[in-house]
């Protein structure tokens, strides 16, 4: 590995070459299955042949134009995105972390357009994570994530999901600006929150005059088997929404969704980027939305995480010593362990499996929502042999 990268991961000791649906190929040609799918980005797996066709006819035609000119593709992908659902407006920029961004700056400054300066604390919940721009870490508040970078940004309150007296209180305060929400929480540890809980959130932020913002870069976009997470429940839309990840199959892509009110503060040179929204991103995105908001495809989603969770309900049995929890929701699995989780993503990998880390000792499984039954069969028995590694 070379000095001259900045050393702020921990990297998996393979360099993968290419990849095909579900499957990596390293140099040697070495198949692995993977179940990171680039941290729940690669939806579709790898080299879509539908993705891979519309990025390469755009890259034919035009990659970058800048915002200073209209971008049909924008218009179109914020149409297919605003199409049912609770928002009316979509800003493009590259990431999850700037569609984080972009949601808790419109959120302060909607109260600031109606005159009402005090509103400017951002409620958030421990365990969360945002992304790595100071305003994400702030509002995640994990201490890991803030530690050493100077003080904490003023305006941004932790609380935990447990503490409903707290929340009620916190939501009620005459500063408070919004809530922001993982409904599923991805990096924490695939915790999904109940129905009941954010149906709570909800009508405490409408009751206060609070923005309710869903952190959905990592739930959304199909994992769950819904396109978004919170629409497994009724009554529960947010005001303001950040998607990433997976809305480019693999390609850097963010998006904040609003309603009309909730963006009403955001005007001209208010906000901007100067990728986002760029042709290609654009174009993969369009593509990548048409695929995975088939209902044949979430249908699928669903139908092999319940095949994922009753296999992995019966290993866990098998290997009551190595796991203490399956949880999650759709294709956002958990696997909440007595080993060393870092360890274990090591023996899993001896097996050719990939898995992803998570807070709480966890490992996720998150394969791409394309995964077969006959892969996802495949995928408990190489965790099979990795516990059974694991115990000895
Ligand atoms: N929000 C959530 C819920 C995430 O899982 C992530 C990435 N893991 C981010 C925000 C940040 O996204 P990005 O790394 O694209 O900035």
């Amino acid at each position: 590995m070379t000095d001259a990268l900045l050393n702020v991961y921990n990297r998996a000791p393979i360099t993968v070459e290419r990849g095909e649906g579900v499957w990596l190929y390293d140099r040697d040609g070495t198949a692995w299955l993977d179940c990171v799918s680039g941290i729940a980005t690669n939806a579709l797996g790898h080299a879509h042949p539908k993705l891979v066709a519309a990025l390469t006819e755009q890259a034919e035609k035009l990659w970058h134009v800048s915002n200073i000119f209209r971008v049909p593709g924008q218009e179109a992908l914020a149409g297919r995105l605003t199409d049912g659902c609770f928002a009316d407006v979509a800003f493009f920029g590259n990431s999850g972390s700037e569609a984080v961004e972009c949601a808790l700056k419109m959120a302060r400054r909607y109260h600031w357009s109606k005159g009402d300066e005090k509103r400017i604390d951002v409620i958030g919940f421990a365990g969360s994570f945002h992304g790595r721009t100071y305003a994400a870490i702030n509002a995640a508040g994990n201490p890991g994530y803030v530690e050493g970078f100077g003080p904490r940004l003023p305006g941004y309150v932790q609380l935990t999901v447990d503490d409903g007296d707290a929340i009620a209180e916190a939501i009620a305060r005459p500063t408070t600006a919004a809530v922001i929400i993982e409904p599923v929480q991805g990096e924490g540890g695939a915790r999904a929150l109940s129905g009941e809980w954010l149906k709570r959130v909800r009508d405490l932020c409408t009751a206060n005059g609070v923005l309710l913002i869903y952190d959905e870069v990592q739930s959304g976009m199909g994992r769950t088997g819904r396109l978004f997470a919170h629409q497994w429940f009724e009554g529960v839309e947010p005001d303001i929404m950040a998607v990433a990840k997976a809305l480019g199959g693999g390609f850097p892509i963010g998006a904040c969704l609003a309603t009309s009110e909730a963006a009403s503060g955001m005007k001209f040179g208010v906000h901007g980027s100067t990728f986002g929204g760029n042709p290609l991103a654009m174009a993969v995105g369009l593509a990548a939305f048409e695929e995975i908001a088939r209902t044949t495809t979430l249908a699928h989603a669903r139908s092999v995480s319940e095949d994922f969770y009753t296999r992995l309900s019966n290993l866990s049995a098998r290997h009551p010593d190595v796991i203490a929890d399956v949880r999650g929701k759709g294709l956002l699995i958990g696997l909440k362990l007595k080993v060393n989780n870092r360890e274990f993503m090591g023996v899993a990998r001896d097996q050719r499996l990939l898995v992803a880390g998570g807070g709480d000792n966890c490992v996720r499984l998150l394969p791409p929502l394309i995964i077969s039954h006959d892969e996802v069969e495949e995928a408990v028995n190489r965790l099979d042999a990795a516990c059974a590694s694991a115990r000895a």
